[in-house]
């Protein structure tokens, strides 16, 4: 087992040292990520905002919401083409009930959905990206006034459009789902019908990356300007955790590590990997503050998923009517809208969203060896039900830290590790022959 380990310091990563170990850029996900294109991004943004609105509840046929739907079936089918029939798309229709709240009456509404099924039919999972594309102004009920909603959430429909166009030819082991949501401004309608069907189906969502306002790169009133940061939202305590989740995650101490949390860190290591000049910021909570999104209702039904938000909102361009006051242009307008950032945004989606869907699946059974006292760490894990593996890594790091310090490679299906359990966190991950890493699995106690 010795000879097979070595370690790779992630905190050093790429260029900084030519004495460390680094993990190199895998070429085709590289060759991918240099694809996605500022001016084609530009021009999706431009096309959805010039619809007078997107309201959920627009039934403008011309320039509300049901062309805006179908300008986005017309983009996937377009891409679907060089798919050799994987792709499909589909505007798909239901009813909202009636809720007291955003909407008054029960409502036909609908998301739109392009599919990129997985070239292994052993492998069931599904990994998401998706942006709402129903806009607002400052009324949430207004359906009919303008509301360009170019940056909310026209930035994360213009990434899952981007990334659909880009994707659509590659061969994947997994399925991709590609979703323009409803709703979210009324409720998060889309995203719920979507999460409660994948329940109700058994869906095996491996994980969701959720786009909403990620195409700016400005403040407001504290005016500051910087395009090379992103937020990633995760969840600390899970939502949909039962009483005996929680006792567990209590005794082994894994308020960090919910599953949410883990594939945060991926997307901070591999988009980090990929996109130059952007750094990932990964926020400790499911969304911005007392504030939601559609990733909550894939974390209520117990799937992983995270939020992708731009570092630096500005409230003048957010939830308002256009018009100017005071010397301020006041709407959610594309002249406000940084597309280099949001090419950069797009990017570390798409590396990340690569790299799962040729991923391993995660090692099963992965344990921590409680049954003596030692100064010595003991992991053992099963190989994964899905794809082929080389070895896998076994990370750590301190208790303190945020990201995985360390890296542990092996061929074997167990790894004893001269740290302390009492000291450091482990986590294991499997590695495809091409370099790629499936999740993180955190361990659970093996005792007698
Ligand atoms: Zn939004």
């Amino acid at each position: 087992m010795r000879k097979t380990l070595f370690v790779l310091f992630i905190g050093f990563l790429a260029w900084d040292s030519a004495a460390q170990t680094t993990i190199h850029r895998n070429p085709e996900i590289e060759r991918l990520v240099a694809e996605v294109s500022a001016d084609s991004l530009k021009k999706y943004i431009h096309d959805l905002a010039a619809f007078n609105t997107r309201h959920t509840l627009s039934v403008d046929d011309e320039n509300g919401m049901p062309a805006a739907q179908r300008y986005v079936l017309s983009k996937f089918k377009s891409f679907a083409g060089s798919s050799g029939g994987r792709m499909t798309a589909e505007i798909e229709k239901f009813v909202t009930p009636a809720d007291g709240r955003r909407v008054v009456v029960d409502s036909e509404v609908a998301n739109v959905v392009a599919t990129l099924k997985g070239t292994d039919p052993a492998d069931d999972r599904i990994f998401i990206v998706s942006g709402h594309l129903d806009s607002r102004n400052k009324d949430v009920m207004d359906a009919e006034g303008n509301a360009p909603g170019a940056n909310d959430d026209g930035s994360g429909v213009a990434a899952v459009i981007e990334l659909a166009r880009v994707l659509a030819r590659m061969e994947f082991s997994a399925t991709v789902l590609f979703g323009a949501f409803t709703g979210e401004e009324q409720g998060l309608k889309g995203a719920t019908y979507l999460a409660d069907k994948a329940k109700a189906e058994g869906w095996n969502i491996a994980g969701v990356l959720n786009n909403d306002i990620v195409g700016n790169s400005t403040s407001s009133e504290t005016n500051i300007s910087d395009n090379t940061k992103l937020r990633i939202f995760s969840e600390t305590i899970p939502i949909s955790e039962t009483e005996q989740q929680a006792g567990l995650r209590r005794s082994i101490n894994a308020d960090n590590d919910s599953k949410s949390r883990q594939l945060a860190r991926y997307i901070k290591e591999v988009g980090e990997r990929y996109v130059d000049q952007m750094e990932v910021k990964l926020i400790y909570r499911s969304d911005r503050f007392l504030r939601g999104g559609d990733q909550t209702p894939f974390l209520r039904n117990g799937f992983t998923a995270i939020r992708v938000s731009e570092m630096n909102e500005n409230f003048y361009h957010q939830h308002e009517n256009v018009r100017v006051e005071n010397g301020i242009q006041y709407g959610d307008l594309p002249e406000f809208m940084d597309f280099e950032y949001l090419r950069k945004v797009s990017a570390v989606n798409l590396s990340a969203l690569a790299s799962l869907a040729n991923s391993p699946g995660m090692p099963q059974d992965v344990k921590i060896d409680l049954r003596g006292l030692s100064n010595k760490s003991i992991l053992l894990w099963t190989a994964p039900a899905i794809g082929k593996v080389k070895g896998y890594y076994v990370l750590m790091r301190e208790t303190s830290e945020s990201m995985w310090e360390k890296k542990f490679f092996t061929t074997e299906t167990t790894m004893t590790l001269p740290y302390s359990k009492d000291n450091y966190f482990f986590a294991v991950q499997a590695v495809a022959e091409t370099g790629v890493e499936s999740l993180a699995v955190f361990p659970v106690p093996l005792s007698r």
